[in-house]
């Protein structure tokens, strides 16, 4: 069987902008022969969000090439001026570009590594492959939508499979109920629901905020209840100094400082990436409330410090025990549909990685995002996105990508080399000696 430098599991951002960074470094005769296996059927960010309004809340200067190499051909100005909207770009005069634009972007730059790329296969598995006592390789398990398992060796292996939807412990047992799904899904399921006439948008972030403004938009007369733990909303602060901790450097100071420092630094800025919608949207939502109070009709209700305690599944509805954090008073409420706005978790390489979790300790990563293991484990096996507590914020973030895999690719090529004179040094050992 053939075997690869680096298996990429996921063909995202993180590693698109990879596949780029390598593709480059083989034209400066580094050659590392990688695959990608991406579970959607093609390329797709965030589909299910690309709302007609949104737009990037991240500069497209940090795209997947520029903060590494300006001139590289995958830059979004490049990608601008081969679609002929360079000069219209300009006159827009923004840094945000629309989702859906960046969303075309990305596709545009993944077409380039359609050879080395399977779509529509899960990995279901990494397994050790030893020889003697050592993990000499990995083999990738991977399943298509026809059920047929692939299988593919590899030396190294990069995980950069994005969030998986974080449900609320009140929502599990409404786990396949239709009527209830977290954002992740959000255009793909709320054209199931033409004629709801009351809707819950549960969390108080940039996809609840977003959702509740195109829920306006999208329906005539029906309630929708925004339903948060905090106060108020607050906006992410992105204001010029704050914003220094997603620059490149910064990656190097939480990963020097001790481990109290980091999470203080973690809590610090915590609110510029979470639970934190942009200003402009928190004012438009502010004014969709005004103007109910300008014409006396409550159609939305903004229900802060409000907790879901209990969600049942009813025939007319879901039922909410809504518990109020200020009075201690529970309250009920029943919703056509229910969207959970609830955010992501970035622990599921943990469950893929199952079989080989023993080789790595306690799950710490080196600067390089490899995480560390044990000497008998040969493979290095990289995390993009999942680094947040050793990183810092930017980790999950377009911020960092194009440097991070800067980082990765010469942790890549330094394997490589040294595996490569081990191999020599077995081959020819006299030859060596001399
Ligand atoms: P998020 O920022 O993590 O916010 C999740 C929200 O859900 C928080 O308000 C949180 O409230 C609430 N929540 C979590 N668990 C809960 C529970 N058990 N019960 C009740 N509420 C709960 O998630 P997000 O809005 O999906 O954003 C995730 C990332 O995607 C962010 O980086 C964001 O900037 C990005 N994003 C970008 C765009 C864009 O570029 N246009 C669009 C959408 C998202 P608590 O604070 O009370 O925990």
């Amino acid at each position: 069987m053939k075997i690869y430098d680096l298996i990429g599991i996921g063909f995202g951002p993180s590693n698109i902008a990879l596949a780029i960074t390598l593709e480059e470094q083989k034209q400066s005769g580094y050659g590392i022969e990688s695959f990608f296996i991406e579970k959607q059927p093609n390329f797709a960010w965030h589909a299910n969000m690309l709302l007609d309004n949104a737009h990037m809340q991240v500069s497209f200067l940090k795209d997947l090439a520029t903060m590494r190499n300006p001139s590289s051909h995958f830059t979004f100005i490049n990608y601008l001026h081969q679609k002929n909207r360079l000069q219209d770009f300009i006159n827009l005069k923004t840094f945000f570009p629309s989702r859906h634009e960046f969303n075309d972007y990305l596709t545009w730059a993944a077409s380039h590594f359609d050879h080395c790329c399977a779509y529509g296969e899960e990995v279901i598995e990494v397994l050790p492959e030893k020889r003697g006592d050592e993990v000499a390789l990995l083999r990738i398990r991977s399943r298509n939508r026809e059920q047929v398992v692939h299988e593919r060796l590899t030396r190294n292996l990069v995980i950069s499979i994005g969030g998986q939807p974080r449900i609320p412990e009140s929502f599990a047992p409404l786990k396949g109920d239709p009527r209830v799904f977290h954002s992740n899904n959000y255009l793909k399921e709320i054209k199931h629901h033409p004629h709801a006439k009351k809707i819950a948008v549960v969390g108080g972030g940039q996809s609840a905020a977003e959702i509740f403004m195109d829920l306006h938009h999208r329906y005539d007369k029906a309630q929708v209840d925004l339903i948060m733990r905090a106060r108020a909303i607050k906006p992410s602060d992105d204001s010029p100094f704050v914003n220094e901790i997603f620059n490149t450097d910064f990656t190097d100071y939480v990963f020097n400082s001790s481990d109290q420092q980091r999470t203080e630094i973690l809590n610090e800025f915590w609110h510029t990436n979470y639970a934190a919608p942009d200003l402009v949207l928190i004012e438009q939502i502010f004014n969709v409330f005004y103007r109910q109070k300008v014409a006396g009709i409550e159609r939305h209700r903004f229900l802060r410090r409000h907790e879901v305690k209990q969600a049942v599944s009813q025939n007319d509805g879901i039922q909410f025990v809504l518990h109020d954090l200020n009075t201690e008073q529970d309250r009920t409420a029943t919703y056509d549909a229910v969207v959970l706005a609830t955010g992501y978790n970035r622990d599921y390489h943990k469950l893929l990685l199952a079989p080989i979790l023993p080789y790595f300790g306690d799950m710490q990563v080196d600067r390089q995002y490899r995480l560390n293991s044990v000497a008998q484990f040969k493979p290095s096996v990289f995390l993009q996105g999942a680094c947040e507590s050793s990183h810092g914020l930017s980790d999950t973030l377009l911020s960092v990508t194009a440097v991070r895999t800067h980082e990765i690719a010469q942790a890549l090529i330094s394997a490589s080399n040294q595996t490569t004179s081990a191999q020599l040094k077995r081959a020819m050992p006299s030859a060596l000696a001399y």
